[in-house]
């Protein structure tokens, strides 16, 4: 599959009018023909997941409310009445390729706060590992303005970088960026390769959309910005046609956004760099070796845990002696990583009363410092924490 061939984990993102047509409602023929791209993709090995615009389009159709601009109350109506057909109708289109469709309906906090990203990421992981295709949409019954991510552009990028998609596809009614918009210069210069969003590139998006979908080239680029620096690559290509991401692998039209990394390498900056640490874990030298060889943490390895931590918050990993030696996303709280600290992931069950996940911190949450720069633990932040738990 030529250019698509090196991507292992593909998220692509629908808008709702290739999906939905008002009033008629759902184009049922384009859904089957990329859910057979779909299918090829899987057949392939490679993960792929859907975000999926349509349900307010859905709705209106369904509920006969025409082209007219709806109240915030009427879009949440619709979008209650057009996600259950949406997925009915992903879940049924899915099946005839014997691919279990699950549905995930994200709200803003979902990704912007860590302990509900984390367990969002989870669940979606856990999906694919199932070989289950995630379909997912904003919870547009529930999502008012504030909290909402608004359209599904942005939605999307977030969700690739959070489950470290390597290409998040916008599928949508244009086929890429141009150096002018060509509703108004027809001959406009077709951009086919971005290999960074500059400044010119942002001028070069103009505001267009459709009536059915709020995303214009704006919001591509945005989302753009957000898929490259976490090491996403991003491409935009017309979804028109049936088997739009078959005529991507056979090299379509397309706008190409490179990634800046690799995705794991962003996400461990993002654990590494921005947020302050709620507590101390504290390793023996065992756990100490197994984590250098790419291990995750396991509470059989933990001595002590001091701080005010909640599940999904960064914690310092400590040695025995002091030494910092990293930092990582815990999957338990304080208290429950208290009452299982030093035993065997077995045992989690029956001293939580529910069966927890089997590591502390999984290595994919986790950063640690080159050997050379582990130093003693003597910072402020660390220092506090642990005083105030003395
Ligand atoms: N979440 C909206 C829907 O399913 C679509 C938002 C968008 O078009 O970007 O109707």
């Amino acid at each position: 599959m030529t250019r698509l061939a090196k991507f292992k984990r593909i998220t692509i993102k629908i808008g709702s009018s290739l999906l939905v047509d008002n009033p008629h409602g759902l184009k049922t023929d384009w859904l089957n023909s990329i859910c057979a791209d779909i299918a090829a993709l899987k057949s392939d090995g490679k993960d792929v997941l859907v975000v999926s615009s349509g349900a307010i389009a859905m709705g209106r159709a369904l509920l006969g409310l025409g082209k007219r601009p709806l109240k915030l109350e009427e879009s949440q109506a619709a979008a209650a009445c057009g996600q259950i057909s949406l997925a009915r109708a992903w879940s049924h289109a899915l099946g005839e390729h014997n691919i279990t469709a699950g549905q995930i309906l994200l709200t803003l906090g979902d990704t912007e706060n860590r302990r509900r990203y984390l367990n969002a990421r989870t669940t979606i992981d856990t999906l694919l590992n199932l070989g289950a295709m995630p379909v997912i949409n904003e919870n547009d019954t529930v999502a008012t303005s504030e909290i909402r991510y608004g359209d599904n552009d942005r939605l999307a990028s977030r969700v690739a970088t959070m489950v470290g998609s390597d290409l998040l596809i916008l599928l949508s009614d244009v086929d890429g960026l141009y150096a002018e918009p060509p509703t108004t210069n027809p001959k406009a210069e077709f951009i086919s390769e971005v290999p960074a969003i500059t400044h010119e590139i942002e001028a070069m998006a103009g505001a267009a959309g459709t009536e059915l979908s709020r995303g214009g080239m704006v919001t591509k680029i945005e989302a753009g910005r957000v898929a490259t620096s976490a090491g996403t690559a991003m491409v935009i290509t017309s979804g028109k046609q049936q088997h739009p991401v078959a005529a991507l692998a056979a090299d379509g039209r397309a706008t190409w956004f490179a990634p800046n990394g690799n995705p794991v390498t962003a996400r461990k900056r993002w654990i590494s760099g921005q947020m302050e640490t709620s507590g101390i874990v504290t390793i023996d030298d065992g756990a100490f070796r197994a984590l250098e060889s790419g291990k995750s943490l396991l509470p059989a390895g933990i001595r002590k845990v001091e701080g005010d931590f909640a599940r999904g918050d960064i914690v310092r990993i400590s040695r025995v002696d002091g030494t910092a030696v990293g930092q990582g996303i815990v999957a338990y709280d304080m208290a429950e990583a208290t009452k299982i600290l030093g035993c065997k992931s077995e045992q989690i069950a029956e001293l939580l009363g529910y069966s927890g996940r089997s590591e502390m911190i999984h290595r994919d949450d986790m950063v640690l410092k080159p050997r050379a720069a582990a130093s003693k633990s003597t910072d402020e932040t660390a220092t506090k924490t642990a005083k105030d738990h003395a």
